[in-house]
């Protein structure tokens, strides 16, 4: 059984609803894509390398990550740091806000937990947030166990996603999102990301930005635009069809991981693969948050 580690943060969700009351949840970009993969994966076996706190809500969501399968022998758990915290704020217009009680999360301890851990995978995908949340010295520390992973034959899967307010300076940001990508085998550039990190308009400009390394598989996503994917020096593109209804577009790219990677893990081409990932992607984005319930994903997606 192909063995995939997923390494990021979760946090609690406080999504706004009528008057004073919050919807609780538990979401983030990795954790997202780990549990769709697992979702649409049933012979892989997904784990999530995170810390989580010692407080209640941490062992809530561990609880949550148990009742879903996904393995959790990586979970590390800080003594002194919680759960990091979001809200979303819905206005009139339908228009999201966004506010973050992440900067001393358990999760931000991760790679200064994980100590002499050793940790085992196939494939070991992150995102550029995991990384934007670590301090220097522990960035570092993701690098090198990457490198070991490498060493064992482990493919390395990222995607950018692209959070301003992690980050002292795009510079920074870019030097970084840069130094994954040299390392990366399967990477998921979205179109929105690069726009706003590197100024590149089309899938064109990513790829030849890309060019320079060594990365054997590129997925390009744009919304509702065709997915682009540049394997074996060739460009392939899967179109997409339009969701009519678009609910929530939280976790889109991420839904749309989840289910690529999980094609793929079992055999699926690249290009059925894109298609795979975008089903899930549309299916996501026709219901509000950023996990929706498994039964409605499973009436529009074969699991
Ligand atoms: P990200 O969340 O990384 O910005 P995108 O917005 O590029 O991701 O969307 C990721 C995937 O979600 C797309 O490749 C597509 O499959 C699906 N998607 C996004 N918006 C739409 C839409 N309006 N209609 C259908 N599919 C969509």
């Amino acid at each position: 059984m192909k063995k995939v580690v997923v390494f990021g943060e979760c946090m609690l969700e406080l999504v706004s609803k009528q008057g004073d009351t919050l919807h609780k949840g538990f979401a983030g970009d990795t954790y997202n894509t780990a549990i769709y993969l697992n979702r649409c994966a049933a012979n892989v076996s997904v784990s999530y390398l995170t810390a989580l706190g010692n407080d209640l809500l941490s062992s809530e969501l561990l609880s949550k990550m148990d009742e879903e399968g996904i393995n959790t022998e990586y979970v590390l758990r800080s003594e002194d740091r919680n759960l990091g915290l979001y809200m979303v704020h819905t206005d009139a217009d339908g228009e999201r806000t966004f506010t973050y009680w992440r900067q001393n999360s358990a999760a931000t301890q991760s790679l200064n937990l994980l100590k002499g851990h050793k940790v085992e995978a196939d494939v070991f995908y992150f995102s550029a947030i995991s990384l934007a949340i670590l301090d220097n010295d522990q960035k570092a520390k993701l690098f090198e166990l990457m490198g070991e992973l490498k060493g064992t034959g482990c493919k390395i899967s990222f995607d950018p996603n692209y959070r301003p307010k992690l980050w002292t300076s795009k510079i920074e940001a870019q030097k970084w999102t840069d130094a994954a990508y040299a390392v990366s085998d399967l990477v998921f550039p979205g179109g929105d990301d690069h726009a706003e990190l590197y100024g590149h308009m089309n899938a064109e400009a990513i790829l030849q930005h890309l060019a320079q390394y060594e990365i054997e598989e590129i997925v390009v996503k744009n919304g509702a635009s065709s997915v682009n994917i540049f394997i074996d020096n060739k460009l392939d593109s899967v179109p997409i069809e339009p969701v009519e209804k678009v609910v929530d577009t939280t976790a889109a790219g991420d839904g749309f991981n989840g289910g690529y990677l999980a094609a793929r893990l079992t055999g699926s081409s690249h290009t059925d693969s894109a298609r795979y990932g975008a089903k899930v992607a549309a299916t996501v984005i026709g219901f509000p948050g950023a996990i929706i319930d498994k039964q409605a994903l499973a009436t529009h997606v074969n699991l």
